[in-house]
């Protein structure tokens, strides 16, 4: 980290995480990963708070990679930890991609609870390993999806006893996405995020959201996607 905001990361290290290097980069990345801080705080305070950016999951202790520069999820997690309010977390990655750099991190502590739900055949191709890995086949329809993930989710926060969720909501399931390789449907995405906000309001969990990747072939296709699950949390937090 300290290289990274000095400035001093190799031009393989810039390559790996795709953005070119600037000062910019790094403060922006920094105010995502504390936007997920306040998120965690403002859900404990009132119950549902969203980040209009982070879950940069491919984000490991010594590289950045896949966009992610800082891992804000791990970051949040120990630092409202650290602020003594939670104990343990539990952390629902819907992004299509492995939360992979997030694994790692929490690979040996007991304190976070990692879930992800993924495609198997999709970036990275070496997998880590979370608490509970659910790989789903290129083309994945909605049916499928919602099954998986209503099952992944209700085990998840089950077996976490957390105090607290952070909800990467990633748009890339999406059918019209770019690098997804899944089939979902708006209306199954939506789907999804109602899966998790029911199980977290069932469960007393206070949930941070977060936006993750999305890359659909329309613009506006990933900006819709994102805007139901930022309603949806409005109608939580009601
Ligand atoms: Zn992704």
């Amino acid at each position: 980290m300290a290289r990274a905001t000095a400035g001093l990361l190799t031009a393989d290290e810039i390559r790996r995480i795709g953005f070119p290097w600037s000062a910019r980069m790094v403060e922006r990345s920094r105010r995502s990963s504390g936007a997920t801080v306040e998120a965690c705080r403002a859900a404990l305070a009132g119950g549902v708070a969203v980040n209009l950016a982070g879950g940069t999951h491919h984000a490991f202790r010594d590289h950045g990679e896949g966009y992610s520069v800082f891992n804000d999820t791990v970051v949040a997690a120990r630092q409202v930890q650290a602020d003594g309010t939670v104990r343990r977390v539990v952390v629902i990655d819907l992004d299509v991609h492995q939360g992979n750099g997030t694994a790692a991190l929490c690979r040996l502590d007991d304190t976070v609870y990692t879930l992800s739900v993924h495609g198997a055949k999709n970036y990275p191709l070496r997998k880590e390993q979370s608490d509970l890995d659910v790989e789903l086949p290129d083309r994945t329809g909605d049916a499928e999806y919602l099954a998986a993930v209503e099952a992944a989710v209700a085990r998840a926060v089950r077996e976490a006893r957390a105090d607290l969720a952070v909800y990467l909501a990633g748009a890339d399931p999406f059918e019209g996405d770019r690098l997804g390789r899944l089939a979902v449907t708006k209306a199954g995405l939506a789907e999804r995020d109602r899966v998790v906000f029911d199980a977290c309001r069932a469960a007393g969990l206070p949930l941070a959201v977060t936006m993750a990747g999305g890359y659909a072939r329309e613009v506006t296709d990933t900006v819709d996607i994102h805007w139901q699950t930022v309603r949806r949390a409005i109608e939580y937090g009601r």
